[in-house]
């Protein structure tokens, strides 16, 4: 069988945990790939991906800061895609790209497959509007939370994710001032990268229940901050980003090979590396 080439695009991009994550899926399947880590910015994008295509590049993940560029690069998007305003995953289709967007239901599958929680009806806090929270704000509304608040530094970004999602009366904007206020939640996503930068804002512990589950969709040293608050102020589960990351790559690996792997084993690899950055009990 001829090996299928597939790339991660990114900037930076050298400690991307896709190629590790491919090879496995691809052992695992059977499917012969070549997966590489090429470094673009938004400026050397469209160039760099050209020369992936030419060279005969079949398909290929998108990470930060290049989410937004690669919609622009695509000739259609799914809908997903289009609703998240971002594209993760390319699949090339004849002369041209399909984009997609996995993040969401990378997420979803993540929380109800592998830890079991019922996000039905849950009450949720998303702090963050960049690229992810657009991302994951779609699929968390389609899997039946609750009403869902947004909170973003710049409040303007938050306002507009809220407008986008289109659902006035379960979407709401709200200030960081305004989380004293805002009473429990089932669900409090961070999908800011506060902590790679001046760090976490100061988040009160009335926002965590019993039942609280705490997710960052980082992973590593970055989770580390938000996680440590979630124990501290009892949340139920307190759950890193790696389980998303590893479905995200299943399911653009079933866009590119129609065969979604099996995760767990990735997962545990993963998690062994990252082993005190989850609890989930
Ligand atoms: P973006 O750069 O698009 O957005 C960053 C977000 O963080 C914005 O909402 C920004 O607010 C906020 N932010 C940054 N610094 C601060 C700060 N000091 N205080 C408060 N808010 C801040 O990044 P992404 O949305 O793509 O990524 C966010 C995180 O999610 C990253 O850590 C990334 O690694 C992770 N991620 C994980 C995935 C996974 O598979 N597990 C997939 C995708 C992302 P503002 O708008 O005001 O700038």
């Amino acid at each position: 069988m001829s090996e299928s080439h597939h790339a991660v695009f990114g900037h930076p991009v050298a400690h991307s945990l896709s190629p590790r994550i491919h090879a496995r899926f691809s052992r695992q399947t059977g499917i012969a790939l070549r997966f590489e880590a090429i470094d673009a910015t938004p400026d050397t994008f469209a160039t760099a991906l050209e020369a992936f295509a030419a060279g005969g590049g079949d398909g290929a993940s998108v990470t930060l800061p290049l989410k937004e560029a690669a919609l622009a690069l695509c000739a259609d998007v799914s809908d997903r895609a289009r609703r998240a305003g971002a594209v993760n995953t390319l699949v090339r289709n004849g002369e041209h790209w399909h984009g997609d967007n996995t993040d969401g239901i990378g997420l979803v599958r993540d929380l109800t497959g592998r830890h079991g929680l019922d996000l039905r009806q849950r009450r949720t806090l998303l702090l963050g509007a960049g690229g992810a929270a657009h991302g994951v704000a779609p699929a968390l509304i389609d899997a039946g939370i609750g009403d869902l608040f947004i909170v973003n530094r710049t409040s303007d970004r938050a306002d507009a994710l809220v407008d986008k999602l289109g659902l006035p009366r379960r979407v709401h904007s709200r200030y960081f001032e305004d989380l004293p206020a805002l009473g429990e939640f089932d669900l409090i996503i961070n999908a800011t990268s506060a902590a790679r930068s001046s760090g976490l804002p100061t988040l009160p512990t009335s926002l965590v229940g019993a039942r609280t589950a705490c997710v960052d969709l980082s992973y590593g040293e970055v989770a580390i901050p938000f996680l440590a608050w979630a124990r501290a102020a009892h949340a139920h589960h307190a759950i890193d980003g790696i389980g998303m990351l590893v479905e995200q790559a299943a399911e653009a690996f079933k866009l590119w090979h129609g065969v979604r792997p099996y995760t767990d084993e990735a997962y545990a690899a993963l998690r062994e590396r990252n082993a005190l950055l989850v609890t989930a009990d």
